[in-house]
């Protein structure tokens, strides 16, 4: 059994629950702590059970409420070191370098770690990932210095650029043992941080996951393949374009939950300032109604049962336009069973959906 629970899906905040018959796992807390407990309770998923969080990248609506949810709960938080440190970052008071600077920095050393593979290993694998991953990086720290947006953002251009630890949240979901005394906790403090690597399979109980790169203005940005008992289900949301790694790795997947963000002529007559819409439309932004037809059309191999369109602008998309969308590419396919397509929302959860 394998069951997906997207609990909230935008630009104003991304949370799905996970799981096997035996593991469940949180992917991405980009609401309030108290928010993200109340749709697990109003969804069904007990959030007690839930055995761990997987971060797919630092943006605000990816990691609002992290902190404090991790430490309610008192369960691990698995990033990417870069991911890991660039959030670490967000919570910290201004230091010198800049985010753009920050990204430049992170692609040095990603190159220096993959040169330092290519030269102990030429032809392995992992040389020939660490170069694609660093290829991928390097024009994400390219791109996002050359739109030289504001040093911490959000999907969404109106949040405020601060992370907010909101004392009365942080108060309403301490855990019972904290006393009042206690002084202010580090906002970046979490209970038990481990580390992954795009591209390394790895394991949460009976769950076995899959990070793969994805091309987006993050510091190392990834989507997810769980697998459980021969199911498998994927997240692939906040990506500019479709690179051959996300098509292989969106192969035999049973439930997908894939971006559909904007309409381009919404986008482009909408209220965004340009300097927005041209970083929703960069590789390193966000996929269009139109990018998730054309990959449905001629890369999706049609096995899913279902597809769940996700991060749909509010601004720059409607429901039934992202909607109409997919289901005419996958109705370019008459031989394709299953792939019933579901929305997820912004405001409230989607039906837990099993299988
Ligand atoms: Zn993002
Ligand atoms: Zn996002």
């Amino acid at each position: 059994m394998m069951r997906m629970t997207v609990l909230a899906s935008g630009s104003k905040g991304n949370s799905t629950v996970i799981s096997s018959s035996r593991t469940r796992v949180l992917v991405d807390a980009g609401l309030s702590c108290r928010e993200l407990l109340k749709r697990m309770s109003y969804a069904g998923e007990d959030p007690a059970q839930l055995n761990a969080i997987l971060i797919t990248h630092e943006h605000q609506d990816h990691i609002a409420g992290l902190s404090v949810l991790a430490r309610r709960l008192n369960i691990p938080v698995f990033f990417t070191e870069p991911t890991h440190r660039a959030w670490v970052r967000m919570l910290t008071p201004r230091t010198t370098m800049t985010y753009a600077k920050w990204l430049d920095h992170v692609r040095r050393e990603k190159e220096a770690r993959a040169a330092a593979v290519a030269a102990s290993a030429p032809n392995s694998d992992l040389a020939g990932q660490l170069a694609e991953e660093s290829r991928i990086i390097a024009g994400i720290a390219a791109e996002a210095a050359a739109l030289s947006h504001s040093d911490a953002r959000s999907d969404d251009p109106n949040t405020s650029p601060e992370l907010p630890v909101d004392p009365e949240e942080e108060d309403l979901c301490a855990p019972e043992s904290q006393t009042a005394a206690a002084q202010k906790p580090d906002p970046t403090y979490l209970p038990a941080v481990e580390y992954f690597h795009s591209g390394t399979r790895f394991s949460i109980g009976d769950i076995d996951i899959t990070p793969f790169t994805i091309p987006h203005d993050a510091a190392d940005p990834c989507g997810f393949v769980f697998e459980s008992e021969g199911i498998r289900m994927a997240l692939a949301t906040d990506l500019g374009y479709m690179p051959p790694n996300v098509k292989s790795a969106l192969k035999r997947i049973d439930v997908l939950l894939l971006e559909s963000n904007h309409d381009l002529e919404m986008l482009r007559d909408g209220p965004y300032p340009w300097s927005v819409k041209q970083r929703v439309l960069s590789r390193v932004g966000h996929l269009s109604n139109h990018a998730t037809a054309e990959f449905l059309q001629k890369d999706y191999d049609g096995g899913a049962s279902w597809i769940v369109l996700g991060h749909l602008s509010e601004s720059n998309n409607a429901p039934e336009l992202a909607r109409l969308s997919a289901e005419q590419a996958l109705g370019n396919q008459p031989t394709l069973l299953g792939n019933r397509v579901l929305l997820a929302h912004q405001c409230t959860p989607l039906d837990p959906i099993t299988l």
